[in-house]
């Protein structure tokens, strides 16, 4: 499947290739202990970052659902997180809704491009899944896109 993923534009993108780095893990959430997304609870309100513009059937992060409430995948409905590491690199079935999760975090943008990916779905959840984000195996980069400006 085609995907999207951010990248710093300094390092080979053929990196993301190999194995070895093929895991993600979170941008500032504590390494364990009680689950901030979702408060405890172990349920989340999804919201497809990918699908904002209305549903789109195929949409491989929410089949199609868009949004409503689902299983919390940061503590996998524990309500405290435990497992932090994942199998995959976080990406977006569209560049739109990359750039929308990118904007709703706040991201730091400088020196970063999209990678345009060739890759197989993880098993494993994203810890942003409830924004419409997936774990992706890369196969090959299809191309490098650059941010847009602002
Ligand atoms: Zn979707
Ligand atoms: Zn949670």
């Amino acid at each position: 499947m085609r995907c999207f993923h951010l990248y710093s534009s300094g390092e080979d993108p053929a990196e993301v290739l190999r194995s070895r780095h093929q895991w993600s893990t979170p941008w500032g959430l504590p390494e364990h202990g009680p689950c901030d997304k979702c408060g405890g609870s172990g349920t989340v309100s999804g919201r497809c970052l990918s699908c904002a513009q209305g549903p789109r059937a195929l949409c491989p992060a929410c089949g199609g659902r868009r949004r409503g409430p689902m299983r919390c995948p940061s503590c996998e409905g524990q309500g405290a997180i435990t497992r932090i590491r994942r199998r995959g690199v976080s990406a977006f079935p569209t560049r739109e809704g990359l750039l929308r999760y990118l904007h709703e975090r706040g991201a730091d943008l400088e020196g970063r491009v999209i990678l345009e990916l060739d890759a197989a779905l993880s098993a494993d959840t994203d810890l942003d899944a409830d924004r419409g984000a997936l774990l992706v195996l890369p196969k090959r980069v299809v191309a490098e896109h650059p941010l847009p400006p602002g």
